[in-house]
């Protein structure tokens, strides 16, 4: 890892701009800030200035690794649903012709095509690829279009996704297929499971995007986001 140590007279014009509150806010966070974040990467080249420059909880910072703030490099989307939602219907509209799809049920059956109940390791090698490739672009600096599809918004490393999507703005889509609708298909014994716990979440777009809401005001306080459109400062 790298250390680097900011200008102590840059840090100071960083707080006194922007305030010593933990930016990120992700679960987990201490709320004071005691480190220095970048918000385009060091390793992409993100300079030590006030405008680059953040103040984090070593907590987030760890958190965050070099994952892009979503606008800066890639732009991130993630769609969830319950078992059997229809995402590709869900995205169909929404996709650009170079969109980039990393969905749980594809690699799947990518990797197993014939099979349709799928073990148990087979489940494990699949949510392995999704995470290596969803981790991987979460840091791309490249403007690329990146769409995240799985049901739960958790893993055993990262028990509260969602809440780290929002804080680092990405554009969160919630499919909300009645219970009923769900639990009335042939579901094999691994979805009835995962259905269960996705209904227990009581998720709904309304409520995400009144956190997302909430967050973007933060981001524009914190010159990061102009205004409530989609609109991101060019880097
Ligand atoms: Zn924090």
């Amino acid at each position: 890892m790298r250390r680097q140590t900011v200008d102590p007279r840059i840090r100071s014009k960083v707080i006194a701009t922007w305030g010593n509150r933990c930016w990120l806010g992700m679960p987990g966070c201490s709320i004071t800030a005691t480190e220095d974040d970048h918000i385009i990467p060091f390793s992409h080249g993100g300079k030590d200035t006030v405008a680059n420059l953040r103040r984090a909880c070593k907590h987030c910072n760890a958190m965050r690794q070099d994952r892009v703030l979503s606008g800066y490099g890639a732009t991130m989307h993630v769609v969830i649903g319950p078992p059997r939602a229809d995402f590709g219907m869900a995205m169909q509209p929404m996709l650009r012709r170079d969109s980039i799809v990393v969905s749980f049920d594809s690699l799947l059956r990518d990797l197993c095509p014939t099979q349709s109940k799928a073990s148990d390791g087979l489940r494990l090698a699949a949510a392995m690829a999704w995470d290596g490739a969803a981790r991987t672009l979460a840091k791309s600096s490249e403007p690329l279009d990146v769409w995240l599809v799985r049901t739960l918004p958790r893993s055993r490393r990262h028990p509260d996704m969602l809440s780290e999507w929002i804080a680092l703005d990405y554009d969160v889509h919630v499919i909300e297929t009645p219970a009923s609708e769900t639990f009335a298909l042939d579901l094999s014994h691994q979805e009835y499971r995962t259905a269960q716990q996705w209904y227990s979440l009581h998720l709904t777009q309304q409520a995400v995007d009144a956190r997302m809401a909430a967050r973007r005001q933060r981001l524009a306080a914190l010159g990061l986001r102009h205004g409530d459109d989609t609109a991101r400062p060019r880097w």
